[in-house]
């Protein structure tokens, strides 16, 4: 039986955009200026072809202006870097997102990097991520940044609980444990190398599974009461739903889980929906910035 409460990302991810585009709208009337979102996408990777085209579309959704440079797989460095550059010089563009993954010829780190920090919604850029580690105002990347929202709107003070990360990478798991510490947790990075895994997650207050690996943490893994934040996105065969049928999983194993924890995001509709509202937020937040406004809370 489900005993925890359900974290529900996509009503809270409304919430956050109702508040993006009232400022957005509050923005063109009192300053006559509009934020602008350019998302360049490389290649016809389908997944990077779903997520843009939802960023856009949402980006329009809000108010804002989009942008979108699609680039064929080949292009050279140097043509991508120009793109960069000039989307950096653009006055009418705030926020600038590179999709990843970028095709193997080319160097995401450079590429990165040589967006205008100020303008890097998704926080990616090497100063952003050393001011974020530091403390110090920066861009925050998007889907901890959805992460951290939905556990302070679920718990208010963070302080003093205990935290395992599951997944290290740069896009999740590194910044969710600079976000929680900052939030004065007691924080764990666990990886593929962690020994006794299930004993460290036991320990957690709050888990966040960012693993990709379908329903990996099962239910006895999670103290009672704790909270579950699942960021993996798998699309597994589903043959119940018909042949060639599939769907979508997280890292977590809900149902299991969803018994012992106090509190779960499902997926889908959970992370996800966050992670994009949390663009747009940042997108409002780079346009504020660049204009000497006040930033939205
Ligand atoms: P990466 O593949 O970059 O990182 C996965 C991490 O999990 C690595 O640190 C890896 O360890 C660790 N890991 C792998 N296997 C195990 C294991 N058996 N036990 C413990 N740790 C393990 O993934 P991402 O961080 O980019 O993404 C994670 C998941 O989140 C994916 O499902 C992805 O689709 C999803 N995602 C969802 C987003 C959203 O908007 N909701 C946005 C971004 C990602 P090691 O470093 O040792 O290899």
């Amino acid at each position: 039986p489900m005993t925890a409460t359900l974290l529900d990302g996509k009503a809270f991810a409304a919430t956050v955009r109702d508040k993006v585009a009232t400022h957005v709208a509050n923005l063109k009337r009192d300053h006559d200026i509009t934020p602008g979102l350019a998302v360049v996408l490389v290649g016809e990777d389908p997944a990077s072809q779903v997520y843009v085209r939802a960023k856009g579309k949402q980006t329009v959704e809000v108010g804002m202006n989009s942008f979108e440079h699609k680039l064929d797989d080949d292009v050279s460095e140097a043509d991508l870097l120009a793109v960069v550059n000039r989307l950096n010089d653009d006055p009418a563009v705030h926020g600038i997102l590179v999709q990843l993954p970028l095709p193997g010829h080319l160097d995401s780190d450079l590429i990165i990097n040589a967006i205008n920090p100020a303008k890097d919604v998704d926080g990616f850029h090497v100063s952003n991520v050393g001011l974020l580690g530091t403390g110090q105002k920066s861009m925050v990347p998007c889907t901890p940044l959805g992460c951290l929202m939905m556990l302070r709107d679920h718990h208010g003070s963070l302080s003093g609980m205990e935290a395992v990360i599951i997944g290290r990478s740069n896009i999740v798991g590194k910044p969710m444990a600079q976000l929680l510490l900052n939030d004065s947790c007691t924080v764990t990075i666990a990886h593929s190398r962690t020994k006794s895994l299930a004993d460290v997650v036991r320990r957690a207050d709050i888990v966040v599974a960012a693993v990709g690996r379908p329903e990996m943490v099962p239910g006895d893994w999670i103290k009672p009461g704790a909270t579950v934040i699942d960021v993996g996105i798998n699309r597994i065969p589903a043959p119940d739903k018909g042949e060639g049928k599939s769907r979508l999983v997280g890292d977590v194993d809900f149902d299991s889980c969803a018994a012992v924890a106090g509190a779960i995001t499902p997926v889908p509709g959970g992370v996800g929906p966050m992670t994009i509202a949390c663009l747009l937020a940042n997108t409002l937040t780079a346009c504020c910035r660049a204009s000497g406004l006040d930033e939205p809370g």
